[in-house]
């Protein structure tokens, strides 16, 4: 277990060496692309593969393959303005959530020559396959701003707020099984975890408050809290019924 976030960096490395030439599968803002051109691409199936999963395991998108995200938690760790933990702002998430899908529809239906009655066509390399001049201008754009967000504002405050799909995957992530669980008889609340954790998450809240599940749906089941507790306390597990498994521990005590 103490090994997953050594894959979990392993992978959000590849990912990050890989987003330039695989851009138009990765990146989100394609989304709109492919509403645009009505077609269902690669990088819907994927994100749309990550939604569909996120009741099951979180975010894990966010966590293990979107670069921006990581580009955003990379420089997270230099950012100039230190926050405390905030829940996300719901109105600017759905307020940007609108917006991107609204737009996107819009020209949709615009393109008079599709016509209104043309659905959505099935291909899913559409998106041309080589990184062309406009893909990389694209490209230095995400990173730059992902990089300015991360040095300016902490840990994730972009993700957070302002990405539609963060928004999305957290509607199922609240029901995630996959969370991280604290062993409330070893942890000796030193508030490592809280410290290191990627998105900046209250641990030390949910080990008073919640029997030590940490329920909370911007973790990005990276690992790292589980990676730096120095007594093993806490690991990743899959909790089918929150409801259940509290009550068993309520009667373990
Ligand atoms: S919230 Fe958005 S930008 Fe952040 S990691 Fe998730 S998908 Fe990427
Ligand atoms: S709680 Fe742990 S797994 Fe979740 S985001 Fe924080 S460090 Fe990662
Ligand atoms: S790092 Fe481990 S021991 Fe320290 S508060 Fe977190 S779970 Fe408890």
């Amino acid at each position: 277990m103490k090994r997953l976030y050594s894959l979990n960096f392993l992978s959000r490395f590849l990912f990050l060496l890989i987003t330039p030439v695989f851009f138009q599968f990765f990146a989100i803002g394609f989304i709109w692309h492919s509403i645009y051109w009505g077609v269902i691409t690669a990088v819907v199936l994927i994100w749309g593969g990550f939604i569909l999963l996120s009741p099951i395991f979180g975010r894990i998108g966010c966590g293990w393959f979107c670069f921006f995200g990581i580009a955003t938690e990379m420089a997270g760790h230099h950012a100039r303005i230190k926050t405390q933990w905030k829940k996300p702002n719901v109105w600017l998430r759905l307020l940007v959530l609108t917006g991107f899908f609204s737009s996107a529809l819009f020209f949709f239906f615009y393109n008079t020559q599709r016509g209104l009655g043309h659905g959505f066509d099935f291909i899913p390399g559409f998106l041309k396959l080589n990184f062309n001049t406009h893909y990389k201008a694209v490209w230095i754009m995400d990173i730059s701003a992902a990089l300015f967000f991360g040095f300016l504002l902490d840990k994730k405050w972009a993700c957070k707020n302002l990405c539609f799909m963060g928004a999305l995957c957290s509607v199922g992530a609240k029901f995630s099984r996959l969370i991280p669980v604290v062993d409330l008889s070893k942890c000796t609340r030193c508030g490592k975890c809280e410290k290191e954790c990627m998105v900046g998450l209250p641990i030390t809240d949910y080990i008073k408050n919640n029997k030590g599940l940490v329920t909370n749906s911007e973790c990005v089941n990276c690992g790292k809290c589980v990676a730096v507790c120095p007594v093993n306390a806490i690991r990743l597990k899959f909790v089918w019924n929150r409801k259940r498994y509290k009550a068993a521990l309520e009667k373990q005590a």
